[in-house]
């Protein structure tokens, strides 16, 4: 049956426009987050899905690296921060960095993804030490580091400019940044949640000047919090506009926020409705971005499973030590693993076809007695 037969009429114009690659409107965006068939809402993302990927589903192997949970910007919606009552300060040594990539030498990780809190007692000559740190340990490996907030530090405490360094971490070996810093490109949202932060306008300018040096990036967005429709398709709206101007985005990831333990423990967290509405939505407005990725540790692995039939073509990774959202003793120790068969089980029970990849989405072909080095980490079970 033609999915133009099954859809509510208040979509077509929205399935015509899909079905033609023509650019969705920010009303279309605010229709799609209100409408009460999301059934409806994920069929039209997964003809954008389909269309760019068929069944293709990426994951990669990475490591995470947080490097310091002490922060001075003191965000509502954060539980990773340093604070009385609720997670210990820690700041990685160099070393305690070279032993964290060695707990793991064993795994043929291809890419390190490492962000941090705003440390002030950090000068400028560790971020540049940290990326050696890490080149030296796994020689080649893609280094995907710090949110643009980071970075403003960073220049701050260098005393330099966004661009002296940028360029000075490229040096270094910094290979990409994840995006994140800006949970949401609004100015309400700004003021209310995370006012110490840098603004909408500052990290729109950090993602040009990264654009401008050669940098891809990545981009995120944190939704389940105060935020209303209007404010998140204006989020993606922006994202697509800067996409346009510097084509340098790899893929956008929803995030799912987690009140547990911030100042916001009284919103009711988002559902996995919300979870494929997020993906859904983005996978629609985002028209030139080629990856839309559900984040396994965030959206758990049975949403992710869906989300691969509501518009997201990746999967993350086999992410190993996850601090961000981490709660302590919920799965016994602080790794959080899925082994490359449990990501492939994952990916292959949702009816998709897994494809290994490294950072820049080319594809990795492995020998099979590759396949399982991580298992004798802790691994999360596939329905949890
Ligand atoms: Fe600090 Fe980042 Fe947490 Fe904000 S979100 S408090 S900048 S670690």
């Amino acid at each position: 049956m033609k999915l133009e037969t099954t859809l509510p009429a208040d979509l077509l114009p929205i399935y015509k426009k899909v079905e033609s690659g023509e650019r969705l409107s920010r009303e279309d965006g605010v229709l799609l987050y209100r409408h009460p068939s999301l059934t409806a809402v994920g069929a039209l993302a997964n003809v954008v899905r389909e269309r760019k990927h068929g069944d293709r589903t990426y994951y990669v192997r990475n490591q995470h690296i947080n490097y310091t949970n002490i922060c001075n910007k003191f965000c509502k919606f954060c539980s990773f921060y340093a604070k009385k009552g609720g997670p210990a300060p820690y700041e990685m040594s160099l070393e305690e960095v070279r032993q964290a990539l060695r707990r793991y030498k064993h795994v043929p990780i291809t890419e390190v993804h490492s962000v941090g809190g705003i440390n002030p007692r950090l000068p400028y000559s560790y971020y540049i030490d940290f990326i050696k740190t890490i080149k030296e340990e796994r020689p080649g490996i893609h280094v995907k580091a710090f949110t643009a907030v980071e970075i403003v530090e960073i220049a701050r405490v260098g005393k330099t400019t966004i661009e002296g360094a940028l360029r000075d971490l490229m040096d270094a070996g910094l290979d990409s940044l994840p995006g994140g810093g800006i949970e949401i490109l609004s100015d309400r949202v700004h003021q209310e949640l995370f006012g110490r932060k840098l603004r909408g306008e500052e990290w729109l300018e950090v993602a040009r000047i990264a654009a401008k040096l050669g940098l891809r990036q990545y981009a995120t967005m944190l939704y389940g919090h105060i935020e209303t429709h209007e404010e998140r398709v204006d989020h993606l709206i922006q994202l697509r506009e800067l996409q346009d101007e510097t084509g340098h985005f790899l893929c956008m990831t929803p995030l799912s926020f987690h009140p547990e333990k911030t100042e916001l423990e009284h919103i009711q967290p988002p559902t996995a409705y919300d979870d494929l509405r997020n993906i859904a939505v983005s996978r629609l407005m985002l028209d030139n971005f080629e990856h839309i990725k559900s984040f396994w540790i965030m959206n758990t692995v049975p949403v992710t499973q869906a989300a691969l039939w509501y518009g997201a073509d990746d999967a993350d990774g086999t992410v190993l030590e996850y601090e961000i959202t981490y709660k302590e003793g919920e799965f016994g120790q602080k790794t959080q693993a899925l082994t490359p068969s449990n990501m492939i089980a994952m990916i292959t029970e949702a009816g998709r076809v897994p494809i290994e990849r490294d950072s820049h989405y080319n594809q990795i072909a492995r020998e099979i007695d590759e396949m399982e080095p991580t298992r004798n980490l802790t691994t999360l079970p596939i329905a949890n």
